[in-house]
């Protein structure tokens, strides 16, 4: 009975096994096809800078709608896209289209505004990466200083690599923000020497900042070293107005989350820019009253 029971159990696990596998190649397969074929959109979430009251960069956010399964969301596919090179040509497809797109904002009033790109590890370590950045540029006639492009702290750990590629992009004209930070194998030891802008408070630190006094202590402490080193610093995930209120009283610059707006279509955030301006203000003239 025993082992019949345990017999089942592993022709399960097997069975599980050759599914997710099959699922994944499916994917995979379909991925291939998805640029071609139009189903990769790029969304944008506002990121809201506190003190002036009012959204000075979205990061664009890519989506795939599969014909069948409908959106695939990025923690899926990306990590395919990563492993296959896939990342490569889509990378670049968002990286053009991002910086076309906010070209269009910009002729269309929406003014010093910028845009934030996620890079991907692989693409991080293309040899064509600052030629492909510069010609982006070029060809949206957008100029350098409306352009972020995100980095995690995994990508750093080959410090002399990292500090060149990245001198090569500031030389450009790009701001460069490292993404996640303080989920990865970061050294603040480094920190002070890559040429960076910008540190991106993850999301984990910021869910339980207000009933979490270790998360709290931690989030005090980036914030207080970023200014020390003259970085700007952004917290993602905001959702709540007590953990907006945290990071005003903590000095933190800038804010991304669910609370001002998800991530969106372009279409819609053109239509509901004005209005999602109106309401960050009003968020943040209401944090003048926070002791
Ligand atoms: P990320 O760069 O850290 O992006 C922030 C993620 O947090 C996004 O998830 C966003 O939708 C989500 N988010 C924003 N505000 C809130 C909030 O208030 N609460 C919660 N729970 N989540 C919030 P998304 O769009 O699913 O993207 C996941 C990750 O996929 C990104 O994390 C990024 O690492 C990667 N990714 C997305 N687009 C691209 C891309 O174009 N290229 C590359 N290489 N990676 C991308
Ligand atoms: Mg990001
Ligand atoms: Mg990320
Ligand atoms: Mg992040």
């Amino acid at each position: 009975f025993e082992a019949q029971n345990e017999f089942s159990r592993y022709a399960f696990y097997h069975y599980d096994m050759d599914e997710q596998l099959m699922d994944r190649l499916v994917l995979e397969h379909d991925l291939h096809k998805a640029l071609d074929k139009g189903e990769l959109y790029l969304y944008y979430q506002p990121q809201v800078n506190l003190r002036e009251g009012r959204i000075v960069s979205l990061e664009a956010l890519i989506r795939w709608k599969h014909p069948e399964r409908g959106w695939v969301s990025p923690g899926e596919f990306i990590p395919i896209a990563e492993e296959t090179g896939l990342i490569v040509p889509i990378g670049e497809w968002v990286l053009r289209t991002a910086c076309k797109q906010l070209k269009h904002w910009h002729n269309q009033g929406f003014s010093d505004l910028s845009v934030a790109v996620n890079l991907s590890t692989r693409q991080f370590f293309q040899r064509n990466l600052v030629d492909l950045v510069e010609d982006s540029l070029k060809k949206a006639n957008l100029p350098p200083r409306y352009l972020e492009l995100e980095i995690t702290e995994s990508m750093t750990m080959n410090v002399s690599y990292a500090t060149d590629i990245l001198a090569e992009l500031k030389r450009l004209g790009v701001r460069i923000a490292i993404d996640d930070f303080g989920t990865g194998y970061s050294s603040l030891y480094y920190l002070k020497d890559l040429p960076i802008d910008c540190v991106k408070i993850d999301r984990s630190f910021v869910r339980h900042v207000r009933t979490n006094k270790h998360d709290a202590a931690l989030i005090a402490m980036i914030i207080s070293i970023a200014k020390h080193l003259e970085l700007t610093v952004i917290a993602e995930g905001v959702e709540q107005v007590d953990q907006l209120e945290f990071l005003w009283k903590e000095h933190c610059h800038q804010v991304q989350g669910y609370l001002f707006s998800p991530p969106a279509s372009s279409e819609r955030l053109s239509a509901e820019y004005e209005e999602l301006q109106q309401q960050s203000k009003i968020y943040c003239d209401q944090l003048k009253h926070v002791q």
